[in-house]
């Protein structure tokens, strides 16, 4: 179901401070999202999921910095922009009309003494300005109508919403200029589990029907893997595995992926055993040698400590747009590998 590339990420890596005290937050991460697609990141806290999707946007607060990296966005019409080289102002711009985003802990922002429609209007016309009031009006009831939120209600102030809706109002409010991108930084964590599938659901629905593209960040992997399309799993601020959802939860190939889906009940099928993964997340100043994941690693084997498996087309699953950084499946010996 996936189309062309609309946003393509390229050797990015992000720390946070300068120098030898930087912490690497996000490391040579290649990503692709295309048209349509519903792309999920998922990893533990502290993986580097919400450094990616800064970093990739240039909304990173200080002290973080993009050591080294090109994010490529490709409009509707006209030539690729490259995100790291545009002015601040075009940038601006850029944000909210290209490329949206819905923070974490979102709900929380909306201005408590304005009303729906007045936040609704206020971000059409920073960005249309020639726009008239009734015209602005309209289109935030349509937006309303979009997340399932009736006219009525654009009145409300925050306050007389429930989470779910004060969520859904974000969410058109990120809809507003119609996007072709969003990104979603756990945007659904502070809400009971219905509540958050329900928005989910109605997402997709929305993408479905106007056609953007959704990078939706999560710890959690069951909802990607009910809701997305393709899956990206981080680790110590790599992508240590890449796949279309259901093909990542009938044979994940990485240990790490494979500890992530053990750590929840399965959504089909027969039951598995819950094991989680044992250890906790890499101490991102002082990360191990080789495979950062090898002193947590069931399957760690003699390469693992010392040499730094990079991402590749897995063995054995040729053209499957798949990719793994694991030395168990990669087609080549760990002494042909540069180790970094
Ligand atoms: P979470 O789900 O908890 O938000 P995450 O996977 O999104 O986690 P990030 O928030 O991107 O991870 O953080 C990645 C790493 O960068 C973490 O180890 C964190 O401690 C570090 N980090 C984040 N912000 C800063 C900061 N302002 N200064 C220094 N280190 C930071
Ligand atoms: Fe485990 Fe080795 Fe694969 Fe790392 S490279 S995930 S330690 S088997």
């Amino acid at each position: 179901m996936t189309g062309e590339p609309v946003l393509d990420i390229r050797g990015l890596s992000v720390d946070y401070g300068l120098g030898e005290d930087a912490v690497h937050a996000v490391r040579d991460v290649d990503l692709t999202l295309h048209r349509g697609e519903v792309l999920g990141l998922a990893g533990e806290s502290g993986s580097g999921k919400s450094t990616l999707a800064y970093g990739m946007l240039r909304l990173l607060p200080p002290p973080g910095v993009i050591r080294s990296g090109q994010v490529t966005y490709r409009p509707r019409d006209g030539e690729p922009i490259d995100l790291m080289s545009l002015s601040r102002s075009r940038l601006r711009r850029f944000r909210w009309a290209e490329v949206s985003i819905v923070f974490q802990g979102a709900m929380n922002s909306l201005n408590p003494v304005h009303m729906v429609v007045t936040q609704l209007t206020d971000v059409i016309a920073a960005h249309e300005p020639r726009t008239t009031a009734a015209a602005r009006k309209a289109r935030a009831v349509e937006l309303l109508n979009l997340v399932g939120i009736n006219a009525d209600r654009l009145t409300s102030y925050p306050h007389q919403l429930s989470g779910g809706m004060r969520q859904r109002v974000m969410i058109a409010m990120a809809l507003a200029l119609e996007p072709r991108v969003v990104v979603m930084d756990e945007p659904t964590t502070a809400l009971d589990v219905v509540m958050q599938r329900q928005i989910l659901r109605q997402l997709v629905e929305l993408r479905e029907r106007i056609g953007f593209s959704v990078l939706f960040i999560t710890h959690d992997l069951s909802l990607l893997v009910e809701f997305s399309d393709r899956i990206a799993i981080m680790y110590g601020g790599r992508i240590v595995e890449s796949a279309p959802a259901a093909e990542l939860y009938r044979s994940s190939l990485h240990p790490y992926s494979d500890g992530l889906l053990h750590s929840f009940p399965a959504l089909r099928g027969p039951r598995r055993e819950l094991t989680g993964i044992p250890g906790s997340p890499p101490d991102l100043r002082a990360m191990p040698t080789g495979c950062a994941f090898h002193p947590r690693c069931p399957k760690a084997f003699d390469p693992c400590a010392e040499r730094s498996p990079v991402s590749e087309e897995p063995a054995g699953h040729g053209g499957s747009d798949r990719s793994v950084a694991c030395w168990l499946h990669s087609a080549h010996e760990p002494a042909e590998r540069v180790t970094t």
